[in-house]
């Protein structure tokens, strides 16, 4: 439990954007799909494997609450072992060198007026037509689509999102998820309440912090039930 409020602490002092970093320390990888499997996996470590999401049904508004299982996503979203380094796509006479976007590349494209095109000419390193060299921001839909398509097959994590029905009104939907905001949310309430009952044990009994902390959660529990905190 020490180690939720040790990421509580770091997490909470770093901006929303480096926020995954922050969560996953030095060993943060730059593949946004392992630094996104990493973020399940630690969750999956902290709080378990299975985690309860809500979604607001965009037709209705209705509440669809659904699970997940962190780990076998994890395992799901990893990048292709040949992910990292240069790649080619031939496509309707375009050749296009480029490599997958990394967490860095995301962060200098955020303030782009067009994101798309921002993170193109950041990870396309050549782009010709016939032979000829070819701005990277007047490609055909197809080929972007297609580069699109070999990117999602290189990395496979980059957007974690889930296609959901509505049972209410029926209504198809694809709900992304910021694996980073979604385990500070979980950090920073189990790190509040592991305060409060702190808090009150160490009122109730004098005990450090540490002391505290160092119960099992049934005794916790137990005392905390005693001293009428619970
Ligand atoms: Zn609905």
């Amino acid at each position: 439990m020490n180690d939720v409020l040790t990421l509580w602490e770091r997490a909470a002092a770093a901006p929303p954007d480096v926020r995954d970093e922050a969560l996953l320390g030095a060993a943060a990888p730059a593949s946004l799909s392992a630094r996104n499997a990493a973020l399940l996996a630690l969750r999956a470590r902290l709080f378990g494997a299975t985690q309860r999401l809500v979604a607001a049904c965009p037709g209705c508004a209705a509440q669809l609450e659904f699970e997940i299982d962190c780990g076998a996503l994890a395992r799901s979203l990893l990048p292709a072992p040949d992910a990292a380094g240069a790649h080619e796509l031939r496509h309707g006479g375009y050749r296009i060198v480029y490599r997958v976007p990394e967490s860095g590349d995301l962060r200098a494209a955020a303030n782009a007026d067009d994101f798309a095109t921002a993170l193109l000419r950041r990870c396309v390193a050549q782009c010709e037509l016939g032979g000829i060299a070819h701005a990277v921001d007047t490609l055909p839909d197809e080929v972007t689509d297609a580069l699109s398509d070999a990117l999602d097959a290189l990395e496979p994590g980059t957007c974690v999102d889930f296609d959901l029905r509505c049972v209410d009104c029926g209504v198809q939907w694809n709900a992304p998820m910021d694996c980073a905001a979604v385990l500070y949310g979980e950090v920073r309430a189990r790190a509040e309440a592991l305060l409060v009952e702190v808090d009150a044990l160490a009122r109730a009994y004098g005990w450090s912090e540490a002391q505290v902390l160092a119960l099992s959660p049934t005794r916790r529990a137990a005392y905390l039930q005693l001293v009428g905190a619970a």
